[in-house]
């Protein structure tokens, strides 16, 4: 049978296919890492996973048939390639065993392996996040990562984007979303400086100061602009040193960037795609699912499902202010103040997703002075009170419950004139930037987009409460291990 492994070489089989094969009787070969192994009475059962699915499949030897020196070295941890036959397995819950007929050790592993017993802690598994990847929790997390990331391709694919590359190395300093990381070649011990004591960068690689990028969005403006709809899909660098479960110093974002497109057209993709995503996980990743809503959220496919099924709220910041507000009033106690102008602490955010609304909130029209200089300014000042409040935009940050801020976009300024304005006033550094300007100096046009953070859907998606556990090399202050 093609791809089950009868030709006379024995090609292996993966576990995720030799689960589904029927075939009994067939010879078989499957490889893969021993998860556990017991016995008696002279037959032993492995459970064996080669992280093609969470299920392992169950080998059956039989010590009058495996040497006693093979069956020694079986120990957790171990990678075995195992020949055999396919048979329907009397116990409950596996279709299929395999009944082994010849086994092979490609690799010892001793009792020093650092995943030897079950339910370690989170924290340790960070400690051995190099090995992390063979736990049950750990490869759930990693497929249904993968799963996402196709999920995002095929969706602007199928919507007629082009995935559009901008560079991880900058020189505009003015992105403005977060502390950079710089990027040199120079001896660090011996800078070269001007009499003011300033850094001197002709001798550096590039000419000039350079650094990590924290969004791809200036230059992906620049691709939309001419390609009408893009997006970008890569890791991006914040030196911010807030160590949260929500915050990662590399992390992976996507962005798309739309010409035309105004408020309404942005909200609507924001929840469009979100759901197209968690639908696909839904869809594609049922088995893994299952495992993480029994070991590690109860509540997690539920809640999955539900947000299908919401229709995200509309909230004017302004709105959300009064409602706080009148919370407060009511009783309700805030560590910290939400008055109109203030910036809402996360504590905010979630009374108003995970108390007030019970479902995904998008927060719109923003006061200007807490958002990025290239936001559209609002047509009309929002009313609080009966008084005028200051100028807003038209920014929008998608609240979801325990995640926070999933999304952050807007439509963005297309007046040339405008967009000077924020820069001069805010005092924005626009040295070489002229590339950025040219966009609304030639054939400017309304466009918006927005940034996801790839590693807060996972989190929404998987259940998990750490930015930490649904990237395989966490990077964070302090903290470059592997
Ligand atoms: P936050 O307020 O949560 O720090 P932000 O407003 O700085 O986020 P944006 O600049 O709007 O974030 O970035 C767009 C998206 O990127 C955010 O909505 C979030 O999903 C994600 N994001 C931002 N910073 C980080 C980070 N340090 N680690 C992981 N994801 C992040
Ligand atoms: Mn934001």
């Amino acid at each position: 049978m093609e791809g089950l492994g009868l030709n006379p070489i024995m090609k292996r089989t993966k576990v995720i296919d030799a689960l589904k094969c029927t075939d009994f009787g067939a010879d078989i070969c499957v490889k893969g890492w021993v998860r556990s192994k017991r016995g008696s009475k002279g037959i032993f059962f492995v459970a064996l996973n080669d992280g093609s699915t969470i299920k392992n499949v169950q080998i059956v030897g039989d010590e009058t048939v495996i040497p006693e020196e093979i069956v020694k070295q079986i120990t957790t941890g171990a990678c075995l390639s195992v020949e055999g036959k396919l048979v329907e397995s009397p116990a409950a819950g596996q279709a299929s065993e395999i009944q082994a007929t010849k086994i092979d050790i490609l690799g010892t592993c001793d009792n020093t392996y650092p995943l030897q017993k079950k339910g370690a802690s989170w924290e340790y598994l960070r400690t051995v996040a190099h090995l992390r990847p063979r736990t049950n929790t750990f490869g759930a997390i990693l497929r249904i990562r993968h799963n996402m990331a196709m999920a995002i391709h095929t969706y602007f694919h199928e919507h007629g984007y082009f995935y559009f590359h901008t560079p991880l190395i900058t020189a505009s300093d003015c992105e403005g979303a977060g502390q950079m990381f710089q990027v040199t070649t120079k001896n660090l011990y011996d800078l070269k400086k001007d009499e003011n004591g300033s850094i001197i960068y002709d001798d550096d690689f590039f000419g000039k100061q350079t650094s990590l990028t924290v969004s791809g969005q200036l230059e992906g403006e620049l691709g939309a602009t001419a390609l009408g709809s893009i997006y970008t899909f890569g890791p991006t660098f914040r030196a911010e040193n807030s160590n949260t479960p929500r915050h990662l110093a590399e992390f992976w974002m996507v962005e798309p960037e739309v010409a035309f497109m105004d408020l309404d057209e942005l909200m609507e993709l924001e929840e469009d795609f979100i759901k197209y995503c968690v639908r696909w996980a839904l869809d594609n990743c049922k088995d893994d699912l299952e495992f993480l809503n029994k070991m590690v959220d109860k509540g997690l496919i539920e809640r999955l499902e539900g947000v299908l099924k919401e229709e995200f709220v509309h909230l004017p910041y302004t709105e959300g202010i009064k409602i706080l507000q009148e919370a407060i009033k009511n009783g309700k106690k805030f560590e910290f103040p939400c008055e109109w102008g203030d910036d809402l602490a996360s504590e905010h955010e979630r009374y108003l997703v995970e108390e007030y609304f019970k479902k995904p909130v998008i927060m719109n029209h923003y006061p200007k002075k807490i958002k990025a200089f290239y936001m559209k300014i609002d047509a009309e000042k929002p009313v609080l009170d009966g008084k005028e409040m200051e100028e807003t935009v038209q920014g929008t940050d998608v609240l979801f419950p325990s995640i926070g801020e999933i999304i952050g976009g807007s439509v963005r300024e297309e007046s040339y004139d405008k967009l000077m304005g924020e820069i001069e006033s805010r005092g924005i550094p626009m040295k070489d930037m002229t590339w950025y300007l040219d966009t609304r100096k030639y054939g400017s046009c309304p466009h918006a987009g927005f940034g996801l953070g790839f590693e807060r859907l996972i989190l929404f998606v998987t259940g998990m409460q750490n930015i930490r556990d649904v990237i395989p090399f966490p990077r964070t202050p302090k903290n470059a291990e592997f």
